[in-house]
C-alpha cells in the first residue's frame, strides 16, 4: 500500500497531525499505525479488587492506544512556553503559543466546551510565592479533566476514522529509506509513504533510538527528573488550585542549590501507577466531574538531574532508582512525611491511623532507602518552603509516593521544521525529546502537517 503520509503513533502528536493534514487537504492518503488498542478497548486490568497493582501487560492500556499516554490523563493543556517542552526553540515563541491556542480551539469544538481556562495573569499568589523564594511560572491551563478528555478523543477519532486508514495493534518494526520515500515495516505488513511522521511518545523512546541508529540520525540524552508524588487534604492547596488549578512553582534549595519544582497538580484527584517498559512509577490525575472528586490533592515534586560526559544513560539512572522502589515495595512505595523526617519506615498501621486516606494502594515503606540523599533532601526542603505558602503541606500525615520519574526521551536531531536529515521524515511529540506535554505534542503535530501540505505534497 502506498500513502502520502504514514503516521506512527496515535497519541496527541499523531492525532493532531492527521487532523490538520485532512483539514488542509482531504485528498491526502494517510495511514496511522498504533501499537495499542482503539480507545474503547483500552482497559487497565487494575480494578482495585481482584487486581490491585500493575501486572505488567504486554502492551500497557494506560500508555498505548488511541489518545496515547494522554488518553486517561487529567487533560491539562498548558498554554505556555515556560514548561511542557522546548517547541518554541525550534519554531519560535509566538508560533508555538498560537498553535497551542489553535489546539485548544479544536478541543473546545470537539467536546471540551464549558471547561475552565485558568491563568496566572495578575494573581496575588505570585507575590506570596516570591515572599518565600518560590517562583510561580506564567501559564494558561485548560483543564479538560479525565472524563472530558476522553470525549474529545472519541470525537476526534470519529472525525478521522473514515478519512484515513488507522491500524491498531500494529506496531511499526522498522523504517527504511527507499527511493522517493520510506518503507514502513509493521508487524502485519510493509507499507510505503512519501512522508513519515514519527510520534511514538515516551513508550516508544527505545524504538525511536533504534530507528535513529539504523538511519544514522544523531541523538543525545542527558536529563532525567526524579522525585515523589505528594498527596494531602485538598483544603491545604485550595487557595492555589481554586484560582490557578495547576501552579508550577520552582524553588532553589539552600543546601545544594538544586532546582526542585512542582509538577502535574491534581486537585481532588487520585494517585495512579504508571508502567513504562515494565517499571512501575507513580503519577496522578483528576476528573472534571465533581461526583468523581476525592478529598485529596496530589502533585509531584521533581528534581532535574543533568549529566555530563562520559555518562550518557540518564534514563537508565532513573530506571534504576524506580526499580529499587519496585524491588522493595513490589511497586510504588508510600511514606508519611512525618515518618520520613524521623527516619522511620511507614507501615500499614501508621498509614491507617493517620488522618489521610491514600487514593493509591501502595506499599508502606521507607523512601530514604530508595532515593539518593541529595534528591530527598531537596524534596524535604521544598516541602517546608511550600508549607509557608500553603500551611499544612509539611504535616506529619502528608503522603509521599515514590518514585515519580520523568524520563526524557533522547533529543533527536531535527531542524526547525521538526524534520530529520532525511527529507520527509519528521519526529514530533515526546518521542522527539522536544515536547513533554499534551499541548506541545499536539502543537508539534499541527506544525508538521502544515509544513508537509505546503512543501511536500
Ligand atoms: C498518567 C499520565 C498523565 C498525564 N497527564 C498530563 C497532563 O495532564 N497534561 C500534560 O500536558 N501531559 C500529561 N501527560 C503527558 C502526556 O500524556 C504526553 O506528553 C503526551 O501524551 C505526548 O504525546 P505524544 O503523541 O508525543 O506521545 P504519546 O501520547 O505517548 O503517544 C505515542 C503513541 O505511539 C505509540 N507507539 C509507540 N511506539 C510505536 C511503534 N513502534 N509503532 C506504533 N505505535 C507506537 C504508543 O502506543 C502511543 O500510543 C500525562 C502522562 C501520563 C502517563
Amino acid at each position: 500500500m502506498k500513502y502520502d503520509v504514514i503516521i506512527i503513533g496515535a497519541g496527541p502528536g499523531g492525532i493532531y497531525s492527521a487532523y490538520e493534514l485532512l483539514k488542509l487537504n482531504s485528498d491526502i492518503k494517510i495511514a496511522m499505525f498504533e501499537t495499542g488498542k482503539s480507545l474503547e478497548k483500552r482497559k487497565c486490568p487494575i480494578d482495585g479488587d481482584k487486581v490491585k497493582s500493575c501486572i505488567g501487560c504486554k502492551t500497557c492500556a494506560i500508555m498505548n492506544g488511541f489518545g496515547g499516554a494522554g488518553a486517561f490523563s487529567d487533560g491539562k493543556y498548558n498554554i505556555t512556553n515556560h514548561f511542557g517542552g522546548t517547541l518554541c526553540e525550534y519554531i519560535g515563541k509566538q508560533k508555538a503559543l498560537d498553535l497551542m491556542k489553535y489546539v485548544d480551539d479544536i478541543n473546545m469544538a470537539n467536546g471540551g466546551e464549558g471547561t475552565k481556562l485558568y491563568s496566572t495573569a495578575n494573581t496575588k499568589i505570585k507575590t506570596l510565592c516570591l515572599e518565600h523564594d518560590l517562583h510561580l511560572l506564567d501559564a494558561q491551563v485548560r483543564h479538560l479533566g479525565t472524563d472530558k478528555n476522553y470525549v474529545v478523543l472519541e470525537n476526534l477519532y470519529n472525525v478521522l476514522k473514515d478519512k484515513m486508514d488507522i491500524f491498531f495493534e500494529t506496531p511499526v518494526k522498522t523504517v527504511k529509506v527507499v527511493d522517493g520515500g520510506y518503507n514502513v515495516i509493521t508487524a502485519k505488513g510493509e507499507y510505503f509513504a512519501k512522508n513519515v511522521i514519527s510520534s511514538v511518545g515516551r513508550s516508544g523512546s527505545k524504538w525511536m533510538e533504534e530507528v535513529c541508529h539504523d538511519l544514522d540520525i544523531p541523538k543525545s540524552s542527558n536529563r532525567v527528573d526524579i522525585g515523589v508524588r505528594v498527596e494531602l487534604p485538598a483544603e491545604i492547596f485550595a487557595h492555589l488550585t481554586d484560582e490557578l488549578y495547576e501552579s508550577k512553582i520552582k524553588f532553589r534549595t539552600q543546601k545544594f542549590q538544586d532546582m526542585v519544582r512542582t509538577f502535574c497538580m491534581n486537585p481532588h484527584g487520585v494517585v495512579v501507577n504508571e508502567n513504562t517498559n515494565g517499571i512501575v512509577t507513580v503519577n496522578g490525575h483528576s476528573y472534571e466531574d465533581p461526583s468523581k472528586h476525592t478529598g485529596n490533592t496530589n502533585f509531584a515534586l521533581l528534581v532535574s538531574k543533568h549529566f555530563s560526559e562520559p555518562f550518557k544513560d540518564s534514563n537508565g539512572y532513573g530506571e534504576s532508582i524506580a526499580r529499587l522502589s519496585n524491588m522493595l515495595g513490589g511497586g510504588v512505595i508510600v511514606q508519611r512525611f512525618g515518618d520520613l523526617v524521623r527516619g522511620k519506615r511507614s507501615n500499614q498501621n501508621r498509614i491507617e491511623e493517620s488522618f489521610m486516606t491514600p487514593t493509591l494502594n501502595a506499599t508502606p515503606g521507607d523512601l530514604s532507602l530508595v532515593m539518593p540523599k541529595r534528591i530527598l533532601d531537596g524534596i524535604i526542603e521544598m516541602i517546608y518552603a511550600l508549607d509557608k505558602i500553603a500551611p499544612g503541606t509539611a504535616n506529619d500525615d502528608t503522603l509521599l509516593y515514590g518514585v515519580e520519574v520523568k524520563f526524557y526521551n533522547m533529543q533527536v536531531e531535527i531542524d526547525n521544521n521538526l524534520m530529520t536529515k532525511h527529507k520527509g521524515l519528521f519526529v514530533i511529540g515526546d518521542g522527539s525529546g522536544v515536547t513533554h506535554s499534551l499541548s506541545h505534542a499536539s502543537a508539534s503535530g499541527v506544525y508538521v502537517a502544515r509544513y508537509i501540505v505546503e512543501n511536500l505534497i
